[in-house]
This record gives structure tokens, sequence and C-alpha cells, in this order.
């Protein structure tokens, strides 16, 4: 499928063959009539399920509340087997939908966008990729992922380790043998808690190397029994009502009380009781964890002790148990066996924090205090999160100034959804939108349904240039940083705040103020005749070159 010089003249130009990509095209196309073309880095669809292909590696939200909701047909056809689906199952359900809806012959694989540079006397954007395809459309769609643009941190003298070097957001494709090899693994957030457990019992010996310790509370992945999948179909469409209606897009009730509503041991019960079910939920037991840093304290006290009671070494235990942060102030993590894994004879921790990496050699992994023999090193160091994808490619908006520019001091957007002096371009589910902080495909999908409705409104009005307004931006920039201020994200170094990557500017960047609110902020604005985007028609055709 992947083409090269190819040329396509569409009216939607979409980035990314991700959920978000191919849940545009979809609408786009068989909702709304219009043609659109999808460039996809990757040599297949997918996006971040594509690329993430580590062992253990799983969504941990449940696969029925991580599933596009706008085909019952394909609620009925397909079967979840497991509560928290796996990537090959979730990229068997991205081919599957591929397929069913015919998206692939829009979609141009192993295209990356180099160039989208909007032509002001069209009304036109042009896009360019590396490998030789281009592309012209009145509207283009970045939906490139907040997590695809891989960081790879430099550690001197990595070029000259003879063994193999991977990294879970770019695994290959083909069969890692891992078995019996001295593997390191740099790097403890959700990749790295998902890869130690699954691989520590088929390598000869596994060094993590933590820089700091996460907040993980028990998974509970269960396979679906026939009884219980027939059960969550028949409760879908209630399910998807009450995510679309969260504050989170999670089908986790919220708790209506704090954590110092409760006793002491009304409130350690309850906390038992959330371990023992919640998964990724135990950040919602109580509805203040958030923002109260003594009701925080209680959370992070338990999950402390759990730590103690899941490790047999006691200063072990205590090195693996975060104390410079609130939990759910960085992304919390999910695990099964986590922190068991430690109790191995073949595992070792390695505090980076207290001795930092200092250089890899031809067979080793130094640190300030000693060297470790090793045949694989795995880095499980994340992503340049929310805006790196953007940034990469050289976008260019009205008088030449590329987004680079406009976003030098942290990301600026109108409702997350576009910025001032990027006409008709859209951005799905990136900074200033609810994105990370919630359910993704809740997300996804809101974005999708409302940037279609808009591009149907504004054809049918005669006003197919649209920009969000320079006021409109600043006071939603605003609105996003008056939504974080009280809340305990702005306490760690998170990637929320663009803290996991070196002179990346320090703003909180999704809005934290709830999907709830925001789809009915994004509802109201679309009511009161898109306020805060400026419209206007498109040059008359004299204005176009010869
Ligand atoms: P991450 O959460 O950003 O974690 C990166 C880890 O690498 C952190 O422990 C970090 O330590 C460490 N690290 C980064 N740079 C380093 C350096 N130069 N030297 C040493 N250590 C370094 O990345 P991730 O684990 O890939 O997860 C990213 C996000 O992807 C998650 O938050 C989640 O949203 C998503 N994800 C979801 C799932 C799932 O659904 N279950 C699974 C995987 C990923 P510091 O904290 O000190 O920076």
């Amino acid at each position: 499928m992947s083409s090269t010089q190819t040329h396509h003249d569409v009216d939607v130009v979409v980035v990314g063959a991700g959920f978000a990509g191919l849940a545009m095209l979809r609408e786009l196309r068989d909702e709304r009539g219009m043609s659109v073309r999808v460039l996809e880095a990757g040599d297949d669809v997918g996006g971040v399920w594509y690329w993430n292909r580590y062992p253990g590696a799983r969504c941990d939200v449940d696969s029925t509340d991580y599933s596009y909701t706008f085909s019952p047909e394909l609620d009925e056809e397909w079967n979840w087997s497991e509560r928290y689906a796996t990537q090959p199952e979730i990229l068997r359900y991205v081919h599957h939908v591929a397929e069913r809806f015919d998206l692939r012959r829009d979609v141009t694989t192993g295209a990356r966008v180099a160039t989208a540079t909007w032509d002001d006397d069209t009304a036109h954007w042009d896009v360019t990729c590396e490998d030789g395809t281009t592309a012209r459309g009145r509207y283009l769609v970045m939906a490139t992922g907040c997590l695809s643009a891989v960081k790879r941190p430099q550690v001197e003298g990595m070029e000259d380790f003879t063994g193999q070097v991977l990294h879970t957001a770019d695994w290959p494709r083909e069969p890692v043998d891992l078995a019996g090899k001295r593997v390191g693994v740099i790097g403890t957030g959700s990749s790295g808690i998902q890869v130690i457990p699954r691989i520590a019992p088929e390598v000869a010996e596994l060094v993590v190397f933590q820089r700091t310790p996460a907040f993980s509370v028990p998974a509970h992945h269960q396979v679906l029994s026939d009884a219980e999948r027939a059960a969550l179909k028949l409760s879908l469409p209630e399910r998807r009502e009450m995510l679309r209606n969260s504050p989170t897009g999670l089908s986790v009730p919220v708790t209506r009380r704090g954590a110092l509503d409760d006793d002491d041991a009304a409130r350690e019960q309850h906390y038992e009781e959330q371990w023992h079910s919640a998964g990724f939920g135990f950040l919602l037991a109580y509805n203040d964890l958030l923002i109260s840093h003594e009701a925080n304290r209680t959370a992070s006290d338990f999950i402390r002790g759990k730590i103690a009671e899941r490790v047999t070494d006691p200063a072990l235990a205590e090195k693996l148990s975060p104390h410079t942060y609130p939990y759910g102030a960085k992304r919390p993590c999910v695990d099964t066996g986590y922190y068991e894994t430690f109790n191995r004879e073949n595992v070792t921790l390695v505090d980076i924090a207290a001795a930092p990496l200092t250089r890899a050699t031809a067979t080793t992994l130094e640190t300030a205090d000693a060297a470790y023999d090793l045949d694989v090193i795995v880095f499980a160091t994340g992503f340049d999160a929310m805006t790196g994808s953007l940034l990469k490619p050289t976008i260019t908006g009205r008088d030449g100034v590329t987004l680079q520019e406009h976003w030098a001091g942290g990301p600026l957007t109108y409702l997350g959804l576009m910025t001032a002096g990027f006409p008709n371009m859209f951005v799905i589910a990136g900074p200033g939108s609810p994105s990370l902080l919630g359910n993704v495909m809740v997300s996804i999908e809101q974005h999708v349904d409302w940037v279609s409705a808009l591009l149907v409104d504004s054809e049918a009005a005669g006003t197919p240039v649209i920009e969000a307004t320079e006021e409109a931006e600043r006071a939603w920039v605003d609105r996003v940083n008056a939504a974080a201020a009280p809340t305990l994200y702005m306490e760690a170094a998170s990637y929320y705040l663009g803290a996991e990557i070196e002179g990346k500017p320090r703003v909180f960047m999704p809005y934290a103020g709830g999907l709830r609110r925001y789809r009915r902020e994004c509802d109201e604005v679309a009511r009161e005749g898109y306020r805060g985007f400026r419209r206007s028609p498109e040059p008359s055709t004299d204005l176009q070159p010869a």
C-alpha cells in the first residue's frame, strides 16, 4: 500500500492512522461525503498500538470502553477476550475496523509527514512526506497522538554497545528472543512496569534502572467468559452514556466523598476494596485525591504500605516506594506482579537517582557506582509527550509562522482544537483538551464528531476558512492553566507539564477540568455559532496562481 511520489488532492488531509485518524477518515468520508487522505508514518494502521508491541503491552482501560462506538454492528460482531486487551488483540481490532469499513484504500502508509504549509491565496494545506508523497487539502487534521514521538535519552558511549538496543515504543515487528540473556531496562513508567514482570522469568538476569519510582496498583486482568461478554454487550448503551457524561471517560463510578470524610477504619476498608477491583480507577477512590494533600497522603501511604507487603526485602521495598510527588500527579500505573518481580533472584534494582547512569561500553551499562554486563538494553523511557509529534514536522501557518515559533513558550490552542494563525488545521485529542487525563477513546470520538460537524456547517454556510481568534486562544490557555492550578498535578515533574524533555516549556498541557465539562463547553461554543472562531469565505478563484 506504500506509495512514493504520489500526489493526493482531497478535501481533508489527516495525519496519522491510529484510532483518531481512522475515526476521522470514516466519519468524514462515509458520513459527511468528503474526500480524505490519511498519511501514516508506519507500515500499517494502528498508531500507538502498531509501534508499542513490547512483551506485556496492554491497555489499562476496559476493552469495552476502549472501543469505537459508531457502529452497533461492529459492537455485535467483535468479541474482546479479556477485560484489558493486549496489544496484539487491539491491533487485530484496528485491522478489523480498517477492513470492515474499507478504510485502507484512503490511507498511505510509510509516509512520514515532513512539512505542512498553509497557502493563504488558495486556502489550502500543502503537505509533503519524507518518502516523496504529497497531498493538498482544504483542511488538515493532526491525528498524531500524544504519545508517539519516542524519547531516546542520550547515554554516552551507547553507540559502542555491541548488544541489542530496544525501545518499548519502537519494538521490532519480528520476535525478539530474550531467553537466557542479561537484560537491562531503563525506565519504570507504565511501559517499564508492564515489560519487567513479563520478561523476568525468561531472561537470565534483569537489571532495572529506576530514576523515579512509580505508584502502581494491581490491574486485575481477567479473561472474559461468554456470559460476562454477553452481559457487557447488553449494558453497552447505558455504559457508553455513562462514559460520555463522566469527567474521566471511564466506567468507574465517581465516589462522592473525600478521603477524610471516612474515619481511618472505613477509609482503609474502602481502599482495600478498591485495591482488589478498581485497577486504574483506584485514583477515583475518593473525589479529592488530586486536590487535597491530606487526602492524597492517605492514598499514597496506602499504596506504599502495599509495596512493603509485596516486596520481601524492606530496603528494596523502600527503594521502590515513591516519596517525591503525590499519587496521581504523574500518570498512575497498573501492574500484574510488578513489585513481586523484585523478589526474584535474577532481578536487580539500580537506583539511578542516587548513582546516575554515566556511560555505556561495548558490553556494559555503567552508573556512578558500578558496571552491569548486559546483552540487551531496553529503553522504556517514554515519549516527547503531547507536543512532540506535532512539532516534529515543520507546520507553517499564516504569514510564514511555524508551529514551533507559535508554541515556543508551550502549546497555545483554543479548546485544544485549533491554534491561531493556522487556519483549517485541527488537532485531535492533543494539548489543551482532556486527552491523556481520561479515556482517550472518548476524547477522540468527541473531537471527531465536533470537528466533522463544524466542517459540514462551514461548508454549508459558505465559510470554509476557519481560524481560532487570538483572544479566544488566550482565554482558553488561561482556562487550561486555571483548571490545573489548584490540582496536585502541578507537583510532579511529569510529561503533563513538559518535564520529560530538557528545555521543554514547563506548562501544564492537558485540560484538567474534566471531560464532561469540556464536552459541554465545546457544545456550547458550537451552539453559539462557533464562538471564538473566525470564519470567512474561500478566496475567489482569480486569486489563485495561474
Ligand atoms: P513514561 O511514563 O514517561 O516513563 C518513562 C520512564 O523512563 C520513567 O520512569 C522515567 O523516569 C524514565 N526515564 C526517562 N528518561 C530517562 C533518562 N534519561 N534516564 C533514566 N530514566 C529515564 O513512559 P512510558 O512508560 O512509556 O509510558 C508513557 C505513557 O504511555 C503512560 O503514562 C501511559 O499514558 C501510556 N501507556 C499506557 C499503557 C497502558 O495502557 N497500560 C502502557 C504503556 C504506556 P522519570 O520519571 O524520572 O522521568
